[in-house]
């Protein structure tokens, strides 16, 4: 029984990138099947997991410290929904109505930095509970520049005691070559995650990365689940929150993502 509470149990605790693990379960850079299992019981999908100083990128860009494989926090799901689409991190943005203030660190490239203009817009222009500014620090989401190696657009992580997630890292090497609206995209995804939001076709991601394996199924005991209402089943066609990306793909919010936006915001 205690095992099936366990497995109840989802951890969207997220850490900050690069930082030092005290409680590292492996000193190795093997991913291990232990590991493997903790991240698809935590729901999310274990295909693609690359470790990373602190812990592992996730599904291509989110960040889990061995502190959130560790620290599970209960997750309230409806189980009657879990055929639904769009998902939502048990932790989301509080105190709303509410600005949110972005540093884009100075030494982002003017292409980056017009992209990061262009992000915070198309979320200021749907009128949301909240509204991102562009500011100097302090700030409630940092995007920094990283030259990692997994091939990533970048990493970001969930919303912790009604904070967004404070470091977004833009990983340099593959964005910037990419063409502006693709940029676009990819920061406004990252900022998805930082407010809330998982992968909309994360039950199968080979729906948008190509190959992906089976992906994770709806109700899988330990799905995070906390979906959206008014969010359809099946995949959902150029959402924001799709995967994966590459280079030449412009995904501004769709119908079904400004409904999920508005019901979380
Ligand atoms: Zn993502």
């Amino acid at each position: 029984m205690r095992n099936k509470i366990f497995y109840l149990l989802v951890c969207i605790l997220v850490g900050i990138a690069c930082q030092k693990s005290e409680t590292a379960t492996s000193s190795s850079n093997e991913v291990t099947t232990a590991d493997l299992q903790r991240i698809s019981a935590l729901g999310f999908n274990a295909d693609r997991v690359h470790k990373t100083e602190g812990g592992f990128i996730v599904e291509g860009d989110i960040f889990l410290s061995h502190e959130d494989l560790l620290k599970p926090e209960i997750l309230s799901v409806n189980a009657t929904s879990l055929n639904e689409e769009h998902y939502r991190s048990p932790g989301l943005v509080a105190g709303l109505p509410r600005i949110l203030r972005v540093n884009a660190h100075p030494s982002l490239p003017p292409s980056i930095q017009a992209a990061v203009d262009s992000a915070l817009l198309r979320y200021n222009s749907l009128s949301l509970a909240i509204t991102f500014i562009k500011v100097t620090t302090p700030a409630d989401i940092h995007i920094n520049p990283v030259s990692i190696s997994p091939s990533v657009f970048g990493v970001s992580g969930f919303p912790s005691g009604g904070n967004p997630y404070p470091v977004i890292q833009l990983n340099m090497p593959v964005l910037l070559p990419w063409a502006h609206p693709t940029i676009t995209t990819s920061i406004t995804h990252l900022i998805g995650h930082a407010i809330g939001f998982l992968h909309t076709d994360q039950m199968s991601p080979s729906f948008s990365c190509g190959t992906g394996g089976a992906g994770i199924s709806d109700g899988v005991p330990g799905s995070p689940g906390a979906v959206i209402p008014g969010t359809p089943s099946g995949p959902s066609p150029n959402s924001w929150m799709l995967t994966c990306i590459s280079n030449g793909i412009n995904r501004p919010f769709t119908a079904l993502d400004i409904t999920a936006l508005n019901v979380l915001y």
